[in-house]
């Protein structure tokens, strides 16, 4: 399926600099012209993980108490505990989210703890809840639980999704139990997606935060920067990144933060793709920046490292982690085999590795 032109990230459009015989033209009222050879680089990529739902969030209905209720009592309801913020799993026969009906999530459901997740084709509410706030008592203790980061790769891609607004919602409840402004216990409110300060004195709303952060790809000629914290596993180097700052564009933010880690100066910057990060709520802003210098200064603070990689080191690098089917954050083959890699970089998972990838393959693969 094409997507429509307002999908489309921006920085794509200028891909095409070859002139083609025919151009596709958007069907909405403002006909943004498609050339083929951007729908061509475009269609490889299907989204990075964590992206995707497939549920409505019904973001007006949840307002109301009444609907909220109907939706709770619905028989035919899901409901996904988190434990410990990690994801209720059936391992077998393929890995797959572990979803409760009513009846089995009704000791410790109510409006109060209930995070609606949203609604499917099928008119199916899902919902989620935090399953350890209820003690080790409970019988979701005895679930089969997975790290939402190990276990993402391996279920369908809007589940994972789920997970990422899952448990971002639910880390943002345990942390925000309290008002920021007059210091009075808060409530969970608006299926999920409020705080209300308990104090009638104050009674401000507080609303889950998403923390931007800026990730890019600095290339150089047939050269990309990369760099490494020390936390790293050995030999892996991934694309810079760092959080946004208030009062600032993303195209401010990705020279700032290349200027401050590594010294090189950028100019052109285009967008990418996104990617929700839930540890615990950050989106990652995924950029690709046309360095205008190239003389390397590494931030000891930020970095243990920085260097440039040549195009062809990049793509055996993609190649290799994307055939052994690893995370170097969550496996340990890395690490025993210190000498496999000429270079070590992030999973498919990662939106790092995306923007590698589609720099050593710009018609995609
Ligand atoms: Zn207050």
């Amino acid at each position: 399926m094409l997507p429509s032109a307002a999908n489309l990230p921006l920085g794509l459009y200028r891909i095409a600099p070859r002139v083609p015989k025919l151009r596709l033209s958007c069907t909405t009222p403002a006909g943004v012209q498609m050339w083929p050879t951007i729908m061509h680089a475009l269609n490889p990529f299907e989204g990075n993980i964590f992206a995707g739902s497939h549920l409505d969030r019904a973001g007006n209905a949840r307002r109301d108490p009444a609907w909220l209720a109907t939706q709770l009592g619905d028989p035919a309801a899901r409901f996904l505990p988190l434990w410990q913020l990690k994801a209720p799993i059936h391992a077998k026969p393929t890995p797959r989210l572990n979803w409760l009906s009513g009846a089995q999530a009704q000791e410790s459901l109510t409006s109060a703890n209930a995070i609606l997740l949203g609604i499917d084709k099928e008119q199916v509410p899902h919902f989620a809840f935090d399953a350890e706030s209820e003690g080790d008592t409970t019988p979701f203790a005895n679930l089969q639980y997975e790290e939402v980061r190990s276990i993402a790769p391996s279920i369908a891609r809007g589940d994972a999704s789920l997970l990422a607004q899952a448990r971002s919602l639910i880390d943002w409840h345990r942390r925000h139990g309290f008002c920021a402004v007059c210091g009075a216990p808060t409530r969970m409110a608006g299926a999920g997606y409020v705080r209300r300060c308990t104090s009638t004195g104050c009674g401000v709303q507080h609303f889950p935060r998403t923390d931007p952060v800026v990730i890019m790809m600095i290339v150089h000629g047939e050269r990309c920067l990369v760099g490494r914290q020390r936390w790293f596993p050995n030999g892996f180097y991934s694309t810079l990144a760092g959080f946004m700052e208030p009062g600032e564009s993303i195209e401010e933010a990705v020279r700032r933060e290349v200027w401050e880690e590594a010294s090189i100066e950028v100019g052109e910057v285009r967008y990418h793709s996104s990617q929700p990060w839930p540890y615990p709520s950050s989106l990652m802003i995924g950029c690709v920046g046309e360095a205008t210098t190239d003389n390397i200064v590494v931030d000891q603070h930020e970095l243990d490292d920085a260097r440039w990689v040549d195009r062809d080191v990049v793509r055996r690098a993609i190649d290799q982690v994307t055939a052994k089917s690893f995370d170097p954050f969550t496996k340990t083959g890395p690490r025993d085999e210190p000498g496999e890699f000429e270079l070590l970089v992030p999973a498919p998972m990662a939106i790092a590795h995306q923007l590698m990838r589609s720099w050593v393959y710009p018609d995609g693969r």
